[in-house]
């Protein structure tokens, strides 16, 4: 995976979050990246960057600048996948999300408890990021690290995996 120009429409943080409300009213098929300033996929290094992508119609707007939007961030990947995303299974008494536990969730843990500075991704089928289109991709990346660390690639939807990797993640971001 390589830093790589996409087409854009320039957009602050409001308009980022208004349009994925939008695009949820609209059920629309559309998700969000949260670019790390050092993040491969950002062809803006030393920003941050939103993107919201709208695979419904093509639309993709894209916000990059100084100031880390992460409690917009946040509430944009609660409104895509559900308030509960964003909490661990276990903190909740929900079912046994951890009992086959993937390398790569166990990876997030350990960059975690190491004090290590890391973020993922989740590809989407339909994502202009995916190395593997048609299938759904996580992927971990540590800060300055310059490669992917590690894939997580299913043909289903891995709302498990995901929720884990977004409490994590969101903690971590002290906005958990
Ligand atoms: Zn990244
Ligand atoms: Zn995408």
């Amino acid at each position: 995976m390589e830093r790589k120009a996409f087409d854009y429409a320039p957009a602050t943080v409001a308009d980022c979050v208004a349009a994925a409300e939008r695009f949820a009213a609209a059920g629309n098929d559309w998700h969000n990246h949260v670019l790390k300033p050092d993040c491969l996929l950002n062809p803006h290094p030393g920003l941050y960057g939103l993107v919201i992508e709208n695979t419904t119609t093509g639309e993709i707007l894209a916000y990059f600048d100084k100031i880390n939007p992460i409690a917009e961030e946040k509430y944009i990947v609660e409104l895509r996948h559900g308030k509960n995303i964003t909490q661990s299974a276990g903190s909740d008494g929900g079912d046994a999300a951890k009992t086959a536990e993937p390398a790569l969730l166990g990876h997030a843990r350990a960059l975690t408890d190491e004090g290590a500075d890391w973020h993922h991704h989740m590809l989407m089928p339909g994502c202009i990021f995916n190395p593997n289109p048609g299938r759904y991709t996580i992927t971990l990346e540590k800060s300055g690290g310059g490669a992917v660390l590690d894939s997580h690639i299913s043909d289903d939807e891995p709302d498990a995996v995901l929720r884990e990797v977004e409490h994590l993640f969101f903690t971590k971001e002290g906005v958990g």
